[in-house]
């Protein structure tokens, strides 16, 4: 792995005073009137140095808004010669890149279902070569780090030497409260293989939701993130995509205030040593029920054949060794034998339970 990409720092093209980024502006750009609006509440409250808006907008189904395409390009220039706010979009093809050139868009980024698709990301590369503008590029949809890796390989490899990442969570195989998991762990691990790209924070694509955004934005801030990229609408509820999760400019500058910006220096060791070891802990308990569950089935095929040879379910003998024999393990592993006990009385008590339950079976 090519640990060494010649990235310049964050403070060599966006002049944030020493503070965190923060990109803000709606998820869609749907008006001239809405982005005008929208870039002049999110200058007045003063918190922001760049205005995102997504033109072109790559919707998981079809029929929902899908971007307004060329025809937004010269709000945002409108939106920057009023406020002074630098603009971003987002691109996903080379044609993007060059209409996002020609209307002097100051900063480009790669969404999470671009950078899932190196043929997709190799293009992108292929249409910056010898083009000096910055690239941000947002971690793929599925947990998968070396796509995010490899992703700033390609643009680099392109002569890009302005690059930030954009943390932006995964997609969830069951429900969370979230929509999109965080897996704080991977954005720690990116760091290890590439500290000089600034990390930003898009708790607005992690939440889903408004009522999540303060506390998504604190733990990247505990992080020591480098930046934030929230979305902020107008008229949140009227917004033609992502609603729930937008916030007006006023609103976003209060949940700002609410933020604790910690010293520079504080967090991220600390904070990484802590999310492994939870993470070993997450992996353990996990084996821990799965052996469980086998444990189950194994209780499950018994009671079948305690039912099918007509055999009583608690045997007084058989209970006592395990109850012996487990307490004996337990001291030879430097446990705890009456937490032991306690736990087998429980698993005991479950496996009396199940096997009933088959008993029943055949009876009802
Ligand atoms: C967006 O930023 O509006 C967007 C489409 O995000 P993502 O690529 O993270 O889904
Ligand atoms: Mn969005």
């Amino acid at each position: 792995m090519k640990a060494n990409l010649d990235v310049l720092p964050l403070d060599s093209w966006v002049n944030t005073g020493g503070k965190p980024l923060i990109i803000a502006g709606p998820c869609s750009a749907e008006t001239e009137e809405q982005v005008l609006e929208t870039a002049r509440g999110i200058a007045k409250n003063g918190f922001a140095h760049i205005l995102r808006a997504g033109v072109w907008k790559p919707r998981t189904r079809p029929g929902s808004f899908e971007g307004k395409g060329e025809e937004a390009l010269p709000w945002l220039q409108k939106a920057k010669a009023e406020t002074g706010l630098k603009t971003a979009v987002e691109v996903a093809t080379p044609q993007h890149v060059e209409l996002a050139l020609k209307y002097g868009v100051d900063v480009l980024w790669i969404g999470a279902r671009t950078t899932v698709n190196p043929f997709n990301v190799q293009d992108l590369a292929d249409s910056l070569k010898g083009v000096d503008i910055p690239v941000l590029i947002k971690n793929p949809v599925n947990p998968d780090l070396a796509l995010w890796l490899g992703a700033f390989e390609r643009i680099a490899g392109a002569g890009i030497n302005k690059m930030g990442a954009i943390h932006r969570g995964f997609s969830n195989a069951q429900e969370t409260k979230y929509r999109n998991s965080p897996m704080w762990q991977i954005a720690v691990e990116f760091k290890t293989f590439f500290p000089q790209i600034p990390m930003i924070g898009d708790p607005s694509h992690m939440a889903g939701k408004r009522a999540y955004l303060a506390e998504l934005t604190q733990r990247a801030m505990d992080l020591n993130y480098d930046g934030l990229i929230i979305e902020s609408h107008r008229n949140p509820d009227e917004a033609w995509s992502d609603a729930s999760q937008q916030l007006t400019p006023d609103a976003l500058a209060e949940m700002l205030k609410s933020i604790e910006f910690r010293n520079a220096t504080y967090g991220s060791d600390f904070q990484s040593e802590l999310d492994r070891l939870r993470e070993r802990l997450d992996n353990l308990d996990r084996e821990l029920l799965e052996v469980l569950a086998s444990r189950m089935s194994v209780v499950e095929q018994l009671g079948e054949y305690k039912r099918d040879n007509n055999v009583a379910v608690l045997q007084l003998n058989r209970w006592k060794q395990v109850h012996e024999s487990r307490a004996d393990w337990a001291k030879s592993l430097n446990l705890y034998p009456e937490v032991v006990e306690e736990l087998f009385k429980l698993i005991h008590m479950e496996s009396i339970r199940k096997q009933t339950e088959v008993m029943n079976q055949q009876n009802a």
